[in-house]
């Protein structure tokens, strides 16, 4: 159980909690957040190391009632769990659609540090919705906005402006977190370009620790086998962009 040191709001759906506490992470790793007497489900860390965070989108009736928390509350953390993502290369591409940047901001951060160079390219459906753009243009990634509304940026999907950079530099690996159609299609963009690719990919989880089966995928547990997954894994899932375990483990289309 964990006291909140901070709760902020980066847009009016999205909010950052921070703790106090230190948590030894990678990124792409995830959480499971437990609000007492609601609810218990995944977040990505959005914050590693010191005073370690989660950014969420107020969706439904846990986040709703985690977003009331104030400062000083206490919150149920289990984790860090899965497999982060991997930095290989001197020159890499960040693809992050909506809440896609939870995972993706402490990737460009440590990427970054490492003296990597970083072009983030920003999704989301209009300037209201970017969170972190400023944060990882201070870290020292290139950051290219695409709004679906054209209020910022290249009007348009994130999946156009990553197109249009690959054709125009050569980059060592791409990295994805977003929309599953857009996880598809820059898999598709990668394989044609012989371009290596991580992606984190989201389902529901219940435990988190490869138990109760709610996230399989293709005989794969994203809990613990991902949720972060190489191109060569992405394109075996034949369930990818097209079903998913509903709450109840029914499947059902995407
Ligand atoms: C590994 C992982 C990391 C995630 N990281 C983030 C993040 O950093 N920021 C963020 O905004 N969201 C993230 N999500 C999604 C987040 O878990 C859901 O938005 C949240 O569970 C919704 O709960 P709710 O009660 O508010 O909404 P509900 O009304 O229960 O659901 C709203 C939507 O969220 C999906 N959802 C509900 N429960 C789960 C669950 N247990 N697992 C996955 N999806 C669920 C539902 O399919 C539905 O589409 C992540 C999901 C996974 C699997």
């Amino acid at each position: 159980m964990l006291r909140v040191a901070e709760h902020r709001d980066e847009t009016p759906w999205t909010k950052t909690m921070r703790f106090k506490d230190a948590v030894d992470a990678r990124p792409g790793q995830f959480v499971m957040v437990w609000v007492p007497g609601v609810d218990e489900f995944p977040m990505s860390i959005s914050y590693v190391g010191d005073r370690f965070g989660i950014t969420y989108q107020i969706v439904g009736d846990g986040t709703k009632a985690l977003s009331k928390a104030a400062e000083g509350d206490i919150v149920g953390i289990r984790g860090p769990f899965g497999r982060g993502f991997s930095i290989t290369g001197k020159r890499i591409l960040v693809v992050a659609g909506g809440a896609g940047i939870a995972p993706t901001a402490p990737l460009v951060d440590a990427a970054t540090k490492k003296g990597v160079a970083v072009r983030l390219v920003l999704g989301a459906k209009s300037s209201a919705e970017l969170v972190f753009e400023s944060r990882c243009a201070a870290a020292g990634a290139e950051v290219h906005v695409s709004t679906d509304d054209g209020s910022k940026g290249q009007k348009g999907f994130a999946t156009g402006l990553a197109s249009s950079l690959i054709e125009k530099e050569r980059y060592d690996s791409v990295y994805a977190c977003g929309p599953e159609r857009m996880i598809t299609a820059m898999a598709d963009i990668c394989r044609k370009r012989g371009l290596p690719m991580q992606a984190s990919v989201e389902r529901i989880m219940k435990c988190g620790i490869g138990v109760c089966d709610s996230c399989a995928l293709d005989g794969k547990h994203v809990c613990t086998d991902g949720p972060v997954f190489d191109l060569e894994q992405l394109e075996k899932f034949s369930e990818l962009g097209k079903t998913r375990l509903d709450r109840t483990g029914r499947k059902t289309g995407i």
